[in-house]
């Protein structure tokens, strides 16, 4: 069936449209074509555009800890107000928040915990290995490593959401070790003395860059005969429960088939599918310090601040916070500025360096368990968005799960947690 697509990636021949080249477009779009399907890929600025350019590059097997755990009500009051905290509520936002703030709760029962955390560990599992599959053993040294996390505390004791994390992991076999301030001291020496403890999460990984993982990984599609496209999508067109065209600023594309894999930006398309989902920009910063003289052993998170610290190639990178915001309003660098001065408290050294800044738009629905399911009605459309903190290491698997959609094949029971029907 394979068949290279001409330069002009005609979609008339494609047998699957493909629409954003984020991670997890991409990633669908060279699992697709790999399995014989003739695939365009679509994106209105290129591969990596979106948010998976600058986030924290943790690909984490064993991460299961959904971001709504028990007690998350008594936090809520203070996003409304401290705007430098590591989760902040956009004043322009605020009353557009509560309906979604509503659904957060929802979600933080113990029970509903439980069963994203089931969810997430089904999606990550394997995600190393399937990249490097992806990959080739070469590629993936350059762009991997393989370290683990170490997530580092100020305080002196367990918080009661650390506990809760801790059983999850017991529960769904995830190994962990807790680390005193010494044996720290000795894994990374140039953290600040104000961390009395940590956490080790062996068997995860990160990239050294992830637009660069992204850009590899779209060479290797297009070097498998896969087509791009250049394009912005604005509108679905349907008829008779298919969807048959996909109109772009200068012309309408005809399909065959749609994956819908826009990130936060899918919400909009879904809806022309007459999907409507809880689906929010949870925005994130980074800044990275290119020339700084800090090396780390690990991926550190800051579990007292919600921010992680990962030697990149292009330097130091803190990255993380959370700002509920339109995705396409102007970033607000009073968030990079903050995340800055709470990395500073982390070293006893510096910081040194010239520093780049950015932001992105987390796609993030209120159980952190993206959506990859067929569009109801629809036989030829798919969803695949969604995954909120965790895209890097969902990608692989959804991009299995949402192709088997595609080829007409069973989905192993566990992908009902992912069902677009599940908000109501
Ligand atoms: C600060 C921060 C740190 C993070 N850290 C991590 C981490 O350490 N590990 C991890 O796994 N995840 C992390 N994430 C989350 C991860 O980045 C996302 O889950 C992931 O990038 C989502 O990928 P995506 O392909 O769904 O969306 P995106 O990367 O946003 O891609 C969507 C694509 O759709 C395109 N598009 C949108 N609208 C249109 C249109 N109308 N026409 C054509 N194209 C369109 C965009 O140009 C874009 O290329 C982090 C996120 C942030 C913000």
């Amino acid at each position: 069936m394979s068949q290279r697509l001409t330069g002009a990636a005609d979609s008339s021949i494609a047998d699957v449209v493909v629409l954003g080249a984020g991670i997890v477009g991409v990633t669908a779009a060279l699992e697709l074509q790999r399995r014989g399907y003739r695939t365009l890929l679509v994106d209105r600025e290129g591969p990596a555009a979106g948010c998976s350019f600058g986030n924290g590059g943790a690909i984490g097997p064993n991460t299961c800890t959904p971001f709504a755990l028990p007690g998350i009500m008594r936090k809520i009051p203070k996003w409304y107000f401290d705007l430098d905290g590591p989760v902040t509520i956009n004043p322009g936002w605020a009353l557009r928040s509560l309906p979604w703030i509503l659904r957060w709760i929802r979600s933080s029962s113990r029970e509903a915990a439980r069963s994203s955390a089931r969810g997430m560990r089904f999606l990550h599992e394997g995600c190393l290995d399937s990249y490097r599959d992806m990959l080739g053993p070469n590629l993936y040294a350059d762009l991997v490593r393989e370290e683990g996390y170490l997530y580092v505390y100020e305080s002196g004791r367990a918080s009661r959401n650390e506990l809760f994390a801790e059983d999850l992991r017991r529960e769904l076999g995830i190994p962990s070790h807790i680390l005193g301030a010494d044996e720290l001291r000795e894994f990374e020496p140039s953290l600040s003395r104000r961390f009395h403890r940590a956490t080790l999460l062996p068997g995860n990984g990160h990239t050294v860059n992830p637009k660069r993982l992204v850009d590899t990984l779209f060479e290797k599609f297009t070097a498998a005969g896969g087509a791009f496209r250049l394009a912005e999508a604005t509108e679905l067109e349907t008829a008779d429960g298919q969807v048959r065209v996909l109109r772009t600023r200068d012309r309408a594309l005809p399909l065959h088939r749609l994956v819908l894999c826009a990130g936060v930006w899918s919400r909009e398309f879904a809806r022309h599918l007459g999907v409507r989902l809880p689906l929010v920009a949870e925005r994130g910063y980074h800044v990275t310090y290119t020339e700084s003289p800090i090396r780390l052993n690990h991926k550190i998170m800051n579990g007292s601040r919600g921010f992680g610290a990962t030697s990149m190639e292009t330097g130091l990178q803190i990255t993380g916070t959370v700002e509920l915001a339109d995705a396409d309003a102007p970033p607000n660098w009073r968030r990079a500025e903050a995340l800055s001065r709470a990395a500073a408290a982390m070293f006893d050294q510096p910081l040194f360096g010239n520093r780049t800044q950015w932001m992105g738009a987390r796609p993030s629905l209120p159980d952190s368990l993206p959506v990859i399911d067929r569009a109801p009605g629809f036989a030829n459309a798919f969803l695949n968005f969604g995954h909120s903190h965790w895209g890097l290491s969902g990608a692989p698997r959804s991009a299995k799960l949402v192709a088997d959609l595609v080829e007409g094949k069973h989905v192993p029971p566990e992908a009902v947690a992912y069902a677009c029907g599940r908000f109501g």
